[in-house]
Formats: C-alpha cells, structure tokens, sequence
C-alpha cells in the first residue's frame, strides 16, 4: 500500500510517500481501506515536532479517515466487512490507503455522507461539539461567537450551534469565507481582517455581547474576545499558536471565565457522546461536512503547507 511516513521530525518535505506492506488485523482490530483523509492542523505541529504528544519515528500522520471496513479481527462485533466508516484515531495512522484501528475507534457512516465528509468527521465536529456541550454548556437562546468560523472545527460548531437554538455569530478572513460561514447557519458574519470589525460584533449584540465565544487563534484574539463578552460568558479556547495578554478586570467585571482543552483529554463517557451525536446529527442531515480543497495523498506536504494559510473555506482532504 501506498503511505505516508515521517522519518524525522521537520518541515512539510519530511512528508515522504512510500510503499509498506498492507497491515493484517489482530484480534479486535480492524483493517479499513481509506478513500479520503481529512488533514487537520494538529497534524502539522506533529510532524515538525512541536507538539506534545511526539509520535515514535518513522510515523504515519493522521487520525481522520473516511472508508470501507476491508477486514476484521478475531472477536470483532460492532463492525463487519463492508461497512462504511469514519475514523477517530487510528493505530497505524490515517495518511494510507489502508490503516488498522482499534474496533472503537472506527464509527458507522451515515449512506448520505461521503467518504471525503466522513474524513471531516471527527476532529472538527468532535471538537465543535465537546466545547459547546462539555466546555461551554451551551443552552438554547445564547448567543454564541465563532471567532474563525470558516474552517473544519468552526463550521462543524456552526451547524451544531444552530441546531441547538443558539444565536450564531461567525467570522472569517475573506469574503468567500464570509458567504460561506452565513451560508451553514450563521445568523451574521464578519471579517476577521477588517480593522474594527470586534466594533461590529458588539453593537450587532446591541452592547450585550456573547455569551459564548469559541476561539480558533486566541495569541491573537483573547485580549479583545475578553471585552466582547456578556455576564457570565465564557471564552473556549480551541485553537492558540502563541503567547498573549490579557486584562483580567475584563473578566472580573462580567464574571466571566475562558477554558481550554484537548480533544485527546475527553473521558471515554464523553467521546461515546460525542459519536451518538455525531451520527444523529450526520443521518437526519443537521451535520454535513464541507469539503475545501482536495488533494492526492501524494501531495500531503503541500497540504501542509495550505493548511495553515489564510483563506479557509471548508475541511481539507487528501484523497486515494
Ligand atoms: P482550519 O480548518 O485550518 O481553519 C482555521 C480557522 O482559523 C479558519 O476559520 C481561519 O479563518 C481562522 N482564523 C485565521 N486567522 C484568524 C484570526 N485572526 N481570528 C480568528 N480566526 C482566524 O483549522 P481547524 O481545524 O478549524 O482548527 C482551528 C484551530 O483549532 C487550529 O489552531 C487547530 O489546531 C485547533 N484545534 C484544536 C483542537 C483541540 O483539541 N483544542 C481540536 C481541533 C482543532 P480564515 O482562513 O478565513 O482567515
């Protein structure tokens, strides 16, 4: 099988397509054959060696997969030969034409998602859903800020928003990214580019502000989200990429708190959640991944470099 494999930790050229042996599944294994791979930031701070969990080296990147149940171990049950899935992590990575994964790390796909949407399941709506439900504790009627709206995590947070009753507010970085945010369920957006666009938001919530904000760069927003919160709000932070100050007085003054997590960090009654929401959400149409760009699994160093440029506009997938 085809695969991608990091031998050492470094630029997005340290991404090198190889050929490996097809894996065979062990007992409560199973051998999926992917058919798209969904490319999530998190896999560039991997590969370059800044992240905190450092995989063992060489590395098959990747935790996010849409495709076919190929073959099962011995005692596997939730799963048979056939069937449609996505992945939430896997033993021997996502970034190949086949990857083992643990039986309960392999979840049903609904008919009416593709396998490019299923490999844009897990880490954007896991993540989305973990924040408002676990870490925000969003209720109907709220009114939510998606401060970076228009990638994997804020688009799956807007139609999860929406379908919940929130009041959405979301932001991107480009005018298309702007259509696109209003397009899955924001009720108003903004660009993240425009001086003075925080003004906006503010006054768009008459003064009140959010009661919710979800953070996709909080080095660069946390400062000013802390005074576009309402009484009682909360700031989640998802994304950061570096240090930042804040005025504490901001939070003082609105009894507000920011929180922050990691998707690897949910307890497993969580994740068995997460997943039953997932695939309800996914079947009766609430949820519906969008697929951004498409590249060959070939070109995951060019993934990499994309996927941290500005411009987003839906989920990035490698495809085989
Ligand atoms: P993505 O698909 O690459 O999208 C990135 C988003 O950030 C886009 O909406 C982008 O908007 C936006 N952004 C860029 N500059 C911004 C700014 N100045 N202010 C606000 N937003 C800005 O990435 P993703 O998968 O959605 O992930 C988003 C972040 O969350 C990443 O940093 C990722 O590492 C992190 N994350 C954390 C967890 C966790 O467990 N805590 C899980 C998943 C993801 P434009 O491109 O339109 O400017």
């Amino acid at each position: 099988m085809k695969a991608i494999r990091v031998h050492e930790f470094g630029g997005p050229e340290v991404l090198k397509l190889e050929d490996l042996p097809t894996p065979k599944p062990s007992k409560g294994e199973v051998l999926v054959r992917i058919h798209a791979i969904g490319v999530n930031p998190y896999d560039t701070y991997m590969r370059a060696g800044t992240y905190p969990l450092k995989p063992a080296l060489p590395y098959t990147p990747g935790s996010d997969a849409g495709g076919v149940v190929e073959a099962i171990g011995e005692g596997v049950s939730k799963v048979k030969t056939g069937d449609r899935i996505y992945t939430a992590q896997t033993i021997t990575g996502a970034y190949a034409e086949y990857t083992l994964a643990l039986e309960g790390q392999v979840h049903p796909l609904p008919q009416k998602v593709d396998f490019k949407q299923g490999a844009g399941v897990w880490v954007p709506y896991g993540t989305a859903y973990h924040a408002l439900r676990h870490q925000a504790k969003a209720r109907p009627s709220e009114t939510l800020l998606v401060h970076g709206a228009s990638g994997g995590v804020g688009i799956a947070a807007l139609q999860i928003a929406r379908a919940m009753g929130l009041h959405v507010i979301g932001t991107a970085g480009t005018q298309k990214g702007v259509e696109l945010v209003k397009r899955e369920g924001a009720h108003r957006a903004f660009n993240h580019r425009n001086a003075g666009y925080q003004d906006e938001i503010l006054e768009g919530t008459a003064n009140r502000g959010a009661d919710i904000i979800l953070e996709m760069l909080a080095n660069v927003n946390l400062s000013s989200d802390t005074k576009l919160l309402a009484k009682n709000g909360r700031v989640i932070v998802i994304g950061s990429r570096g240090e930042v100050t804040i005025n504490p007085r901001e939070l003082m003054s609105r009894r507000a708190s920011i929180r922050g997590f990691t998707l690897w960090a949910i307890t497993p009654g969580e994740e068995a959640e997460i997943h039953a929401a997932l695939f309800a959400g996914l079947e009766n149409g609430t949820l519906c991944p969008i697929v951004g760009k498409e590249l060959p699994l070939a070109d995951a160093a060019r993934a990499h470099k994309e996927i941290l440029e500005p411009g987003s506009a839906g989920k990035m997938v490698l495809v085989c």
